[in-house]
This record gives C-alpha cells, sequence and structure tokens, in this order.
C-alpha cells in the first residue's frame, strides 16, 4: 500500500513556535501612526499614553484602577510592596510557574512558600495552599498558567479564613474569565505582564497592574516613580518602573484586537483537539483541560506526553522544524538559587511530573490550519503513529479519514 501524500501537514515548511510578524502585518499602519504620535509629541514618559492606556485597560478588566509599569515581574514586586509585605512574611504560591512570580516574593524581602499545583489544570491546589498557611502567611499567589484562571472559589474562603489577601499572578491571563470575572479583579490585586509573547504583548517590556482599591493603586503609581508623591517629594523608598509611552501606544492599539486574538487562539486549541482524535493519541497525550465556565486564553498550548517520551517527542518536531517549547522544565522549588528554602526532589510531585511531561504548541492567533496539522502529525510521527490514520484530512465535523 503507498501512502498518498495529500495534505500540506507533510510538506516541509517550518512552523514556528510564534509568529510575530504575522501579527504585525495584519496592524501595521495602526502601530506605524501610534508610534509616529509619540515621536511627534516626544512624550517618552508617562502622560496621556500611559493615562489613556491605564483607563483602557482598567476598562478591559473591568477594574476600578490599572497602573502601568515596566514589566510583568515589576507588577509582582510593586503590588507585594504596595501591600507592604517584605522580611518575616510568606506568601504562597505555585512552584510550577514563570521564575519571576518567586523571584518578586523574593526581591520585596518575603519568603516564597510553595504548594503543588492540580494535574489537570496545572494550577495551584487550593487544598495544597490551606495545608502550606502558617501564622507568617501574609498572602497568596496564585498563578493563572497558561491563560486558565486557578480554581478561585476555594482560595478565597482560605484567604477570607486567615485573613490574607490575594495577588494574582495574571501575567498570562488577561482576558480570562473565572464564572464570568476578568482575571485581574479575583484577588486584592492582579499582575499583568505585556512581554511580547503575551496575548497583549508590547514592542519590548512592559507590564501593569489592577485594583479596585483605589488607595493602595496610588501608592504603586507612586512607588514606580522612586515614591515621589510629587514635587520630589518622597515620602517612601520606591524605584523606576514606569510604563514606556511608546510602549503604551502600541499596548492601545493591540487592546482593540485583543478579544479577536485571544478568539483565535481559543479557536486553533479546539482545532488541536479535532486533530489530536483523529490520531487517537490520548493514551499518550493528554491535552490541556477547559474547566467549565472558564474563559482559557491560550497564552500556551500544553501537552502532557507520557511514558517518558517528551523529550524524544520534542526532538523530533524540531527536526523536523516545527517549533515547540518547554514551559517549564524545572520547577521553582529545585532551582538553586532557591535551595535555601529548602526544596526537595519528590516534594511537589505534581509540579516535578508536570515539568517532565509538558510541552507547548504552537497556538498563536495567526497559525495556519496547515501548521497545526503539520504540529499533530509531527507528533504522531514521533510516537510511531503516523500511519494509523493515513493522510491528514480535518474539517469541523471531522469525517472518519481512515474509511477509505
Ligand atoms: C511573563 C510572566 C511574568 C513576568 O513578566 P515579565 O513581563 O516578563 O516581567 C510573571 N509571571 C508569569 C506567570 C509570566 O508568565
Amino acid at each position: 500500500m503507498t501512502e498518498v501524500l495529500t495534505s500540506e501537514a507533510n510538506s516541509a515548511e517550518p512552523v514556528p513556535f510564534i509568529d510575530l510578524k504575522a501579527q504585525y502585518q495584519t496592524i501595521r499602519d495602526e502601530i506605524d501612526q501610534a508610534v509616529h504620535r509619540v515621536f511627534e509629541s516626544q512624550g517618552f514618559i508617562l502622560g496621556d499614553e500611559v493615562s489613556g492606556f491605564e483607563t483602557e485597560t482598567a476598562r478591559y478588566c473591568d477594574s476600578l484602577a490599572a497602573v502601568g509599569c515596566a514589566s510583568g515581574s515589576d507588577a509582582l514586586l510593586l503590588a507585594l510592596l504596595g501591600l507592604d509585605l517584605g522580611p518575616g512574611d510568606e506568601v504562597i504560591t505555585s512552584p510550577f510557574t514563570f521564575f519571576a512570580t518567586a523571584g518578586a516574593i523574593c526581591r520585596a524581602g518575603a519568603t516564597p512558600i510553595f504548594a503543588d499545583i492540580l494535574p489537570d489544570t496545572f494550577n495551584i491546589d487550593p487544598q495544597a495552599i490551606e495545608n502550606a498557611v502558617t501564622p507568617k502567611t501574609r498572602a497568596l499567589m496564585p498563578v493563572h498558567l497558561f491563560g486558565q484562571c486557578a480554581d478561585m472559589d476555594p482560595i478565597w474562603r482560605t484567604a477570607t479564613q486567615h485573613g490574607v489577601t490575594i495577588i494574582e499572578d495574571a501575567c498570562q491571563a488577561i482576558g480570562a474569565t473565572y464564572h464570568g470575572r476578568m482575571a485581574g479583579v479575583l484577588g486584592r490585586v492582579g499582575c499583568f505582564s505585556c512581554f511580547p509573547t503575551k496575548n497583549l504583548g508590547a514592542a519590548g517590556d512592559a507590564g501593569f497592574i489592577t485594583t479596585d482599591d483605589r488607595e493602595l493603586a496610588s501608592r504603586m503609581a507612586r512607588l514606580r516613580v522612586h515614591g515621589d508623591s510629587g514635587g520630589y517629594s518622597h515620602h517612601e523608598v520606591g524605584f523606576n518602573s514606569r510604563l514606556d509611552s511608546l510602549q503604551a501606544a502600541v499596548l492601545r492599539v493591540k487592546l482593540a484586537f485583543l478579544d479577536e486574538w485571544s478568539d483565535a487562539r481559543r479557536e486553533n486549541a479546539a482545532h488541536y483537539r479535532g486533530l489530536f482524535s483523529q490520531y487517537e493519541l490520548e493514551d499518550v497525550i493528554t491535552l490541556p483541560q477547559e474547566v467549565p465556565e472558564l474563559r482559557h486564553i491560550y497564552n500556551q498550548f500544553s501537552v502532557r506526553v507520557h511514558d517518558n517520551r517528551r523529550d524524544e517527542v520534542l526532538q523530533s518536531l524540531r527536526a523536523d522544524q516545527i517549533g515547540c517549547t518547554i514551559y517549564y522544565p524545572q520547577p521553582l522549588h529545585l532551582q538553586a538559587c532557591f535551595a535555601g528554602l529548602g526544596g526537595q526532589a519528590g516534594q511537589f510531585p505534581e509540579s516535578e511530573k508536570a515539568a517532565a511531561e509538558v510541552l507547548a504548541l504552537p497556538i498563536y492567533a495567526e497559525l495556519p490550519l496547515s501548521h497545526q496539522e503539520r504540529v499533530v502529525h509531527g507528533i504522531a510521527v514521533a510516537l510511531g503513529r503516523e500511519k494509523a490514520t493515513g493522510p491528514v484530512t480535518y474539517s469541523f465535523d471531522m469525517p472518519d479519514s481512515r474509511a477509505a
């Protein structure tokens, strides 16, 4: 029997993990005009662009206030400092996240206390949080990993019971919702990153903070300018973490398209589900779980590869010029810089297992279906399953492609 290669999935066209140029093509004129506008004004620091972005982003996130800052990492740090967290205070968070989550806690002088994740969502386990609470606990910092909100209901209960505050690491989750409520207003304060690969990506580093607490908002706005309350009057020491006006201008353009882009990511996720089910890889690949009533915005589409075959699949895809990557290969409790916290291998088994199994696939809004077919086909090839289904033909009603 001859293999008939009917699909582009079998072509050798490289599949990038993310293609920022494809997005730029679609909004080139608006971005160029926004950049031009800032250059014409020569107003590069704060001003109307930043306050305009703050107003628009607060409206988008359904918060009373938003404060622009230099990065998502600084958003976390400003939130911690704004809430007076520091030496002697414990902040409970996930060990399966980007480094900055725990890095910010340490930079504030506080101590990160890790609580393991739930295997289905990769998000922090509320019961593990409850178990980690001590008299020194001052805040909980759930991370809405990959763009889906953590299970906030029991987290709220724990926070209330112990009188501690919630800081959301919503860096990957702009526009995600939890039972209809926006990420960023699910705690006292929400921290966002506009790193270029986030759903709302700047032309460089940028971030912002959301809160319904106006007093806290003005304190964080003051901390980002060295604690200057105006007229070089410093009542506390802050640092420089302003959002560049250029970045604000770029982000204001992009904010208008954000929901469209996130919906396209959600559609791509649905395509992957259709493709994977066609290839019948369920025994080796687990797809990311979408929790009912939560809007997942798919900053990442991370699958699990079982049977210790993740690295093999990764290498095979890369050899085939298919972009994929690992978020995150090492949980934070095992990072050398946190050795002082006493983390041990085996301490957070779900996080360690996830780190060994996850593989993030391309999911950006402009990703062509032919690329998605190539990704899934590539995974099937890597796992020695490509013959099982024959040539790839994918459509929404998923006809049985093996019938012929
Ligand atoms: C991106 C990210 C950050 C840090 O954001 P930067 O803008 O890169 O500083 C923090 N936490 C999480 C979960 C992130 O994904």
